[in-house]
């Protein structure tokens, strides 16, 4: 396409319900009038671009944020829009996006501008994995140790890639502070995002043993055993989550709270006395049950303070935990069984009355490279993510039609082993997290063919790079 055609396409990522042009266009000076009605969906709008005016309508503030993002993306360089009629609500009420300031640190001023560019795609869920073994990024008042002990890094050097990674002036402290919370959370909210905190618990857990190390397991004669994995037989480390999560309960003003759940070995638990005792204690079968009963105790302790669990999907397995708990799948499609004994299909999980989002690592871990010539960063994985592949993520994918409605919907992630600065972690995102989008917002059963939402991405992507977005180029055309 020309340049100037681009600048002055209709081009909507992600793409509206209903939407018609009019033909004409409105002035830059053109006013924009709202009303209330009742009729539009939730986070819905409808807008009528006419010659002489633009109104909007819409049943809450989100639909009337969601105008704006579209009457911005309609905008011509001059500031005219074209004459369009426009209805539009979105699919699914849980559009997330996750990043992981774990592994590397990123500054409340990089959160804040990615929640910009995910307000600019109608995401709605900031997924914040605070903590992991490589770093505990969050000052909780109850126990400042766990910061002052596990935040020292930025994160771990990207090696031979000296342009990847962060120079000597970036300086610490790297973790958030209260009001750097507080500040990046009304930040959130004037974008419609709410933000889910991840606590990870009880693998992932090195960042707390580094403050305690009394909290891992040992074996028989007292020797450390564990490096990874929270001590469950431990009262004062289930303590010290408790009063984390307290914590986090506070500073989140939210109704849902990640609390991990991937990823944790049973060795340790196996060979360890307080692991041990606590399964005979408490009459469990054995160390999967160890794992469903912190489980169901984390749940409860969040539900007694009007608060839901999600946790990734393992972490559900087992039964007695409250069907309030919500699963966030990551491996796999939805019906997917085998796998490790630790796993969970969804569809079993939405059965049994749990709901569900779906971050699947097969379609939307932007960790994994994007399959472009010459891309000059360096991933986690080799196998290749490419853009059509994340723009087939369906939410649904394996779910029985009549467990649809357990699905909220999905998220991507955004895993930083080896994503350091801001301008990688863009590349890498963008625009695969355009295609998230539309995926979530349309829904599997609205959603344009692909080579319809890359004509579009074309232009959108110049209005990305124009907003100064390190986005990566569009794939090359397949022969
Ligand atoms: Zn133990």
């Amino acid at each position: 396409m020309e340049p100037v055609a681009l600048l002055t396409a209709i081009a909507l990522v992600p793409q509206p319900a209903k939407l018609v042009e009019t033909g004409g266009a409105a002035p830059a000076s053109a006013e924009v009038r709202y009303v209330e009605d009742a009729s539009v969906p939730a986070e819905g709008y409808r807008l009528s671009v006419a010659e002489d005016g633009v109104t909007v309508a819409s049943s809450d503030a989100a639909g009337r944020f969601y105008a704006g993002v579209t009457l911005e993306q309609l905008a011509r360089p001059d500031g005219s829009r074209p004459c369009v009629e426009i209805e539009d609500a979105p699919a699914f009420g849980w559009r997330g996006m996750h990043l992981d300031v774990s592994r590397h640190f990123f500054t409340a001023d990089e959160v804040k501008r990615f929640l910009d560019l995910m307000a600019a795609h109608k995401l709605n869920r900031f997924h914040w994995h605070l903590v992991d073994s490589q770093g505990w990024r969050l000052d909780v008042p109850s126990h400042p140790e766990l910061a002052a002990a596990s935040a020292e890094k930025r994160g771990r050097a990207i090696e031979g890639r000296p342009d990847e990674n962060r120079g000597e002036d970036f300086a610490g402290p790297f973790y958030y502070t209260e009001a750097q919370v507080k500040d990046v959370v009304a930040y959130a909210a004037a974008r419609h995002i709410e933000i889910v905190p991840e606590i990870e618990m009880p693998g992932h857990f090195g960042s707390v043993l580094a403050a305690h190390p009394e909290f891992a397991c040992t074996d028989a004669d007292g020797k450390r055993t564990g490096w990874n994995e929270l001590c469950v037989g431990n009262d004062a480390a289930i303590a010290c989550l408790e009063d984390v999560l307290d914590d986090v309960c506070r500073l989140f003003p939210y109704g849902v709270v990640h609390i991990g759940g991937d990823e944790c070995s049973r060795n340790r638990w196996r060979e360890c006395p307080k692991c041990q005792a606590r399964i005979r204690a408490e009459g469990l079968a054995d160390e999967d049950a160890l794992q469903t009963w912190l489980s169901a105790r984390m749940v409860r302790f969040l539900e007694a303070r009007g608060k839901r669990a999600i946790g990734w999907d393992e972490y559900l397995l087992g039964d007695g935990i409250s069907t309030n708990a919500i699963g966030m799948r990551w491996r796999g499609a939805g019906g997917a069984g085998g796998g490790p004994s630790n796993f969970v299909s969804a569809a079993s999980l939405a059965a049994a009355g749990h709901d569900l989002v779906m971050a699947n690592s097969r379609w939307v871990y932007f960790d994994y490279p994007q399959g472009l010539p010459d891309d000059p960063y360096v991933y986690t994985f080799d196998k290749q993510k490419p853009l059509d592949l994340c723009y087939r993520f369906d939410p649904l994918l394996g779910i029985p039609p009549e467990l649809h409605h357990r699905v909220l919907g999905g998220e991507g992630c955004n895993w930083t082993e080896r994503t350091a600065m801001p301008a990688v972690l863009e590349w890498k995102l963008w625009p695969r997290g355009c295609a998230l989008a539309e995926c979530l917002w349309c829904g599997p059963a609205r959603k344009p063919p692909y080579e319809d939402f890359l004509r579009r991405l074309e232009v959108h992507r110049a209005r990305l790079v124009e907003k100064g977005v390190n986005a990566a180029p569009l794939p090359p055309p397949q022969p």
